[in-house]
């Protein structure tokens, strides 16, 4: 079967990848590279292709060629990554400073170790899989990590994921309600898609209505054995909880000294447990590195 990598011309503006990356107001979107595959050369641009069947019959498919192409940046667009980690990529994350004459310096913390282990997380994802819960302190680079693996899921393999900033998605939900919109027509997308990734988990005024709107979302995926991605600048237990604490002075820590468990409530932080591995991050903020 034909397959877009027997098409390898070189092209210096999308690199072979066939896509370019931009963004829109708010998101990061990827459109066909027109200058390498302004038509595909499978199907002339027609986006499926007559073969015959069993009984020989002729029949028209979807293009293998364009056919996951086009899929896999659908994929992308429909993630909503924001525009502001439009370049984040599990490659390109930082796991080392920079040394002298463009060698790579100490490596940074344990990041390498955490990038490797998301790197064969994607590599072998399938839907229904295990996520993760990446958690420590603010200016790790959680978000870029939680970010290139949902780039990678979408625009790689295709599958239909989203990033949600928590406090956001709150936002935009309570909108809705006030609008009058049903709750379902409301949550059924976040509850449904097959990888959800929520990014500053615990964030926010705390209310009773975000509290039991969180639960719902994370309730119903765990039933549904959907894969479910956390980020967090929440600690896990007090002791490791910023407050009063002098020795550790080149982390930044965030101002709040509750831990995660207090800002979601004991249901879902063990639900957490249930879906997720976590990961914990040690670096130091990168703004200060
Ligand atoms: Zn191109
Ligand atoms: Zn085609």
């Amino acid at each position: 079967m034909e397959h877009l990598d027997d098409y390898t011309a070189a092209c210096p503006k999308c690199d072979r990848n066939r896509y370019l990356i931009d963004c829109d107001r708010d998101f990061t979107r990827a459109t066909i590279c027109e200058e390498c595959f302004d038509e595909c050369p499978a199907c002339d641009g027609q986006e499926y292709q007559y073969v015959r069947d069993e009984r020989g019959y002729e029949i028209a498919q979807q293009c293998p060629v364009c056919g996951a192409l086009n899929r896999r940046i659908r994929a992308f667009n429909e993630a909503a990554i924001p525009r502001r980690h439009r370049d984040a990529t599990l490659e390109n994350f930082k796991t080392s400073a920079p040394g002298d004459g463009g060698k790579k310096g100490e490596p940074i913390g344990n990041l390498n170790r955490v990038r490797f282990r998301l790197y064969n997380w994607v590599k072998g994802f399938t839907p229904g899989e295990r996520g993760f819960l990446l958690h420590g302190h603010v200016g790790t680079g959680k978000t870029h990590l939680l970010a290139g693996t949902i780039r990678h899921l979408a625009l790689e393999k295709g599958i239909s994921a989203q990033f949600v900033e928590f406090t956001h998605l709150l936002s935009e939900l309570r909108q809705q309600f006030d609008q009058g919109r049903g709750e379902t027509s409301i949550l059924a997308p976040i509850i449904d898609i097959p990888v959800l990734a929520i990014d500053e988990l615990g964030k926010g005024r705390n209310t009773n209505w975000q509290l039991s709107i969180i639960d719902e979302i994370i309730s119903k995926r765990y039933n549904r054995s959907l894969t479910t991605l956390f980020t967090t600048n929440y600690p896990l237990d007090e002791a490791s909880s910023p407050s009063g604490d002098s020795t550790s002075g080149d982390f930044h820590h965030s101002a709040s000294t509750q831990t995660l468990e207090q800002r979601v409530g004991a249901r879902v932080y063990s639900r957490l447990f249930d879906m997720a591995d976590f990961v914990e991050i040690e670096a130091p903020d990168y703004r200060r590195r």
